[in-house]
Order: C-alpha cells, then sequence, then structure tokens
C-alpha cells in the first residue's frame, strides 16, 4: 500500500474588487511584438546596456518565424551561388547556435543562399537569448492603450489574461507587423488598395526515399492540379533538410484581413487548404509523397496588412534601380515578391551584383520622436515592401532601430546624427568577406 503523501488541506478565497490596477513596468526600450524583429531588436539593445522589455499578443515568443513555420532566412545573402552575407549583429550569434545544433542549412541555389532552419531549436534560441540578456519578456500581450505626449509616446498598456500591464519607456520600437503600435498611437498609416495574401504553412513528414519533384516539376503539376482539388494557389515550394524525412510545404494562399472574426476564420481555412495540398502530392507522387502527412500547422502566415507612413516611402523603381539613400541604414538582393493575387505571385528576381537598400526613414513616422518601425511594417509601395520583408532584412532593420534609439537618448530620433548610425551599422552596409558554408 502506498504511504499517503502529505499535502496541505487549507485553501483561500479570492474575489475580484472590481478594479483593473495594472502591473507598472519601466524600461529603456519597450518592443511591441516578438518575431524576428521585435527579437532581433530587443536583444540589440540590450548589447548595448539598454533596460528592455519586449511584448507578444502570442503566448510565446519568436513571432511568425516560430510560430507560422517560416523555414527559411531570406534576403541574408548576395546574389549568386555563393554570395556574401549582408546582415550581422546578433544574427551572427543565431546562425552559429543553430549551426552547432544541426539545425540549419544552407541551400545554395542559383539565385542565391538561404538558410533552411528548424523553428524549434530557433524558438528555443530566442527564449535562451532573451532570458540570457535580462530582457524582460510579457507574452499573451495586446496592445490596448498608448499614451502620448505629442510626439512621443510615455506608455503603453497591455491586456493579458493575467490583468493589464503598463509599460513606461524612453524608446519604443513597433515591431508588430500591423504597425500595432504606430496606428494605436494615432499616426498615419498605409493598407494596400489590393490584398496580399498570406499562407498556411505545415511541416510534413513522411517524405520517401525515392528522388524529390524539382521546384520547377512541382510547380507545374500544382498548377494543373490545383483546380481539381479546390487549391486557390497555383505553385508551391517544399523547404527539405537533406537527410531527414520532413519538409516546410508553402503553397497555399490565404487572406489575411485585419478584422477578428474573418481573421479567425481564415486560420481554419487555410489548414483546410494543407489538407487539401497533400491529398494532391499524395496522388501526383505516390512514391516520394505516398505517405505524406502533416506533422504540425503553424499559426496562419501573414505577409503584407498595414504599415506606416514613414519619412520615405520605398518605391518599386527605388528597389529596381538599387537606389542608396543618405541614411541607408540595411541592405538585399531579395526579389520582389508580391502575393497579390490568389493563384500567383510575382517573382521579379534580380542579378547578381543588384543590391537594394532600407532607409532609416522608412523607418520613422514622421510626427514621432521616439518610435522606429522595424520589419514588415516599414513604409514602401507593396512590391518595394514584398523586396525587403523578409527576415535578413528584418534583422539588420532592428539592428538599426535599437541603435538610433539608442543614440536618441531622451531626444528625438528624427534627429540623430545618422552617419554615426551608418558607423554602428557599418557592417550591413559595407561588409562583403562572409561567405556560407
Ligand atoms: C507564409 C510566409 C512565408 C514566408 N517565407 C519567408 C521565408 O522563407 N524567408 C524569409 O526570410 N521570410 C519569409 N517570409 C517573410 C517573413 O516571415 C516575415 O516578413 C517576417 O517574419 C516578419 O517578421 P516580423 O518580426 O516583422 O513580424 P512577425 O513575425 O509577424 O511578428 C510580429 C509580432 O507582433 C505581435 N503583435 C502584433 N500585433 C500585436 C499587438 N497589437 N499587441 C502585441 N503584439 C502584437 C504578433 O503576435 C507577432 O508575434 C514569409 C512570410 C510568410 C507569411
Amino acid at each position: 500500500m502506498n504511504s499517503p503523501r502529505r499535502f496541505n488541506p487549507e485553501t483561500r478565497i479570492v474575489r475580484w474588487n472590481g478594479e483593473d490596477a495594472p502591473r507598472e513596468i519601466e524600461a529603456d526600450l519597450c518592443v511591441v511584438g516578438a518575431g524576428i524583429s521585435g527579437a532581433t531588436t530587443a536583444l540589440e539593445a540590450a548589447k548595448l546596456g539598454q533596460k528592455v522589455v519586449i511584448v507578444d499578443a502570442f503566448p510565446a515568443l519568436g513571432g511568425q518565424a516560430v510560430n507560422s513555420i517560416i523555414g527559411t532566412f531570406c534576403g541574408l545573402y548576395r546574389n549568386g551561388t555563393h554570395g556574401y552575407r549582408f546582415t550581422y549583429g546578433v544574427v551572427d550569434d543565431m546562425l552559429a547556435a543553430l549551426e552547432a545544433e544541426d539545425a540549419l542549412h544552407y541551400r545554395h541555389g542559383p539565385m542565391t543562399t538561404v538558410v533552411h532552419y528548424n523553428e524549434i531549436a530557433l524558438s528555443r534560441w530566442v527564449e535562451r537569448s532573451i532570458d540570457a540578456a535580462g530582457i524582460t519578456p510579457v507574452v499573451g500581450a495586446t496592445l490596448r492603450e498608448v499614451t502620448r505626449d505629442g510626439g512621443r509616446i510615455t506608455a503603453l498598456r497591455f491586456v493579458t489574461r493575467y490583468g493589464d500591464v503598463t509599460v513606461r519607456a524612453q524608446g519604443f520600437a513597433d515591431c508588430s507587423g500591423d504597425a500595432a503600435l504606430v496606428y494605436r498611437a494615432g499616426f498615419e498609416c498605409r493598407e494596400p488598395e489590393e490584398p496580399v495574401y498570406g499562407s498556411q504553412q505545415a511541416v510534413v513528414e513522411g517524405i520517401g526515399d525515392g528522388e524529390v519533384p524539382s521546384r520547377e516539376e512541382l510547380n507545374a503539376r500544382i498548377g494543373e492540379k490545383a483546380a481539381d482539388y479546390g487549391l486557390m494557389r497555383r505553385n508551391g515550394l517544399m523547404f527539405y533538410f537533406p537527410g531527414k524525412d520532413v519538409a516546410v510545404l508553402n503553397m497555399t494562399h490565404v487572406e489575411t484581413p485585419l478584422e477578428p472574426i474573418e481573421a479567425s476564420r481564415m486560420g481554419i481555412l487555410g489548414k483546410e487548404q494543407v489538407d487539401r495540398g497533400i491529398e494532391l502530392l499524395r496522388d501526383e507522387f505516390p512514391q516520394v509523397f505516398g505517405d505524406l502527412r502533416v506533422r504540425s500547422y503553424g499559426f496562419p502566415g501573414i505577409r503584407q496588412t498595414r504599415w506606416i507612413r514613414g519619412r520615405h516611402h520605398i518605391t518599386t523603381d527605388e528597389v529596381r534601380a538599387g537606389h542608396r539613400y543618405d541614411d541607408a541604414i540595411a541592405r538585399t538582393a531579395w526579389p520582389i515578391e508580391l502575393h497579390n493575387t490568389p493563384e500567383d505571385f510575382i517573382w521579379d528576381v534580380f542579378d547578381e551584383d543588384h543590391v537594394h537598400y532600407v532607409p532609416l526613414g522608412a523607418m520613422l513616422p514622421p510626427e514621432a520622436d521616439n518610435i522606429v518601425a522595424v520589419g514588415r511594417c516599414i513604409d514602401g509601395d507593396p512590391a518595394a515592401l514584398s523586396s525587403v520583408r523578409v527576415m535578413g532584412p528584418c534583422m539588420a532593420m532592428a539592428r538599426a532601430a535599437a541603435n538610433a534609439l539608442d543614440l536618441a537618448g531622451s531626444g528625438s530620433v528624427r534627429q540623430i546624427d545618422i552617419r554615426a548610425l551608418q558607423e554602428r551599422v557599418a557592417d550591413n552596409l559595407e561588409r562583403c568577406d562572409s561567405v556560407a558554408p
């Protein structure tokens, strides 16, 4: 007979007193959004000695890079099979940590080098790094209210399941993807006139031993058969890890409305599209995909919804011309990748020598003193934005944002010495000596 275990039988009675006194936190920098843009902004700022709070509506850190299973870091390398890396900073630590865990794979394609990563390893790297840097995370926290004094944000109030939280800080980074902070602060934002589609991603397993179809073959077959299976999108990609029977599947399009009920419904429709895609692949490539099944679905992947109106609006012509702005702070060569129809997307690849830039002006709302936007909610026309919102340039913008707010201190980020900032991020503008293994 088991010996009786001791426990405390006492309980206490609690009752809500009708008040919601928020938990208050003070910091140098408050980062809203903990995707790749937010996580790297927070880590860059912590390296500069700042006290940082990072807040996200998801119950975990990592944003889409982790929770929507994006699967590949793009825009990080120059074009060509073995181009050099464009972006440095905390990304160096991240790549080294993932490599040490056998959790990434450099694919040297004919267009450029992209880096496939294991999203679980990335999620743990983000969490461990945030913790080790002494950054305060607040997850499951949605921005509700912004307090501002003219162009200066003074405090943000978030709603969480455990009660409200107020964060007061000197600087703020809008890394929300939807410009949630800039919008809620009452500054102007942009929405595209035609929708930009997102995708429901999934990790699939059960890939057989046979040869996997090439990208061209896969696209052609999906294009031929998609309508028969009720698939909206007419092409697709799979990111394989050599020697493993899993891949990240990207072959759906879903709308990503900024309306709560519609947005929730899209999450369900996206999974339905993945299921239909798996059926197609099983039927069409039985040798290699006959046993294909979903291991996990990501959260809906959102590309472009609402973004800031900045001091500078990046145009497609500037991207195509590789225009180097006076206030350039990041570079990439990723193609224009605009998912503007249900069936297909615009894919305009640049040549091997091409480089295009991100100006700080596209990250700054013109009337704000202490907010910098980072990532997929900076200012550009829809096609221009599609070429700078991938994760390589997001991490370069993060480094610039942390440094710009550090240089601004209690002053205005609009008045910093741009040369001083460019010196701090010089690697991300000039360095050209590091080629992927
Ligand atoms: C399907 C798909 C495939 C893609 N493929 C690639 C690829 O292969 N390689 C690549 O490099 N890029 C790819 N991209 C682009 C890239 O993933 C994103 O642009 C990038 O991850 C954006 O990062 P972010 O941190 O700016 O935004 P997000 O990762 O979206 O992070 C924003 C965070 O802000 C939080 N947030 C939003 N609103 C609020 C609020 N009101 N209060 C609190 N928190 C809030 C969200 O919960 C979220 O976690 C893809 C995108 C999609 C959708």
